[in-house]
């Protein structure tokens, strides 16, 4: 493993949201990780997906402030872990909802950080505004309920307003309907979306699986040259020439991958190999 062992290491997860089940086996397995929680870390304050509290930065961002906290709240820790999803509208399917998992293991002194990601359209992420209790229920059915769990937010000039009263962790047709019922009496409509935190929602938790196995990949690449984790695409050059008038496309052509401890670069052909691009990719060909 080069210079960065993992095997026995303790890596300490900042989650309230028993994000553990999802990831220690599989960084215990893999890599030989031992994993802890950070208890009584308060990672809400990072953001919740709710809207009481926004979130510090970007994605990115925000997952390295949480993997700090949990270092700095365990002193005797190795290595700080952290995840944070981001759910919208699919970036390359905008009529379908995705989510974005990044997952970051960083060491101490900053100087080492793999960062792995899941992009994904499988994600109960949705919402609603609803003015009656059997619409809310009809709703819930789009979103993973009760296997999954919904939120009831109150409502101010048709937005959601956590102001107004948030209900989370609903996991019961009984405890939704009360949610709504008491949100509907108060403001004459209820806003009603899936609940994503990991705890209670078991697509959410496979994402962050997803992006753990994405770590573990990163972590077991190492650079030919120094051994270094972490040997991946630092950069992709367009071009792929198109399979009918042999202009370049905006395909990929070519892939860097690269180390960022030593620097050390190499070439390489995407995955999809060097199959010309279809003229329909082509804008000479399909302008
Ligand atoms: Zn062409
Ligand atoms: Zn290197």
């Amino acid at each position: 493993m080069g210079e960065f062992p993992f095997k026995g290491r303790l890596a300490v997860l900042a989650t309230m949201h028993r994000k553990e089940q999802a990831i220690a086996p599989v960084l215990e397995e893999m890599l030989g990780l031992r994993v802890e929680v950070a208890r009584g870390l308060d990672t809400d304050r990072f953001g919740t997906f709710t809207r009481e509290v926004p979130r510090p930065g970007t994605q990115l961002a925000t997952v390295r402030l949480k993997a700090q906290a949990a270092l700095a709240a365990v002193p005797e820790a190795d290595f700080g872990l952290a995840s944070e999803g981001s759910f919208g509208p699919h970036p390359w399917l905008p009529w379908v909802a995705g989510g974005r998992e990044l997952i970051v293991l960083m060491d101490r002194d900053g100087g080492f950080e793999l960062v792995g990601a899941d992009l994904t359209a499988e994600t109960n992420w949705g919402s609603r505004l609803v003015n009656s209790v059997a619409d809310a229920v009809a709703f819930t059915q789009d979103i993973g309920f009760p296997s999954h769990a919904v939120v009831v937010i109150g409502v101010h000039k048709g937005e959601p307003d956590v102001s107004k009263g948030v209900y989370k962790g609903l996991m019961t047709t009984e405890d939704l309907e009360a949610a709504v019922r008491i949100v509907l009496e108060q403001h004459g409509a209820a806003h009603v979306e899936s609940d994503m935190r990991a705890h209670v929602n078991p697509t959410r938790l496979q994402a962050i699986e997803r992006a753990t196995r994405d770590l573990v990949r990163l972590a077991l690449s190492g650079c030919p040259h120094c051994g270094r984790p972490g040997f991946d695409v630092v950069e992709r050059r367009e071009g792929l020439p198109c399979g009918a008038c042999g202009l370049p496309t905006r395909r990929v052509r070519l892939e860097i991958v690269g180390c960022v401890g030593c620097g050390f670069r190499q070439e390489r052909f995407p995955a999809t190999g060097q199959t010309p691009a279809s003229p329909g990719e082509c804008d000479a060909c399909n302008p």
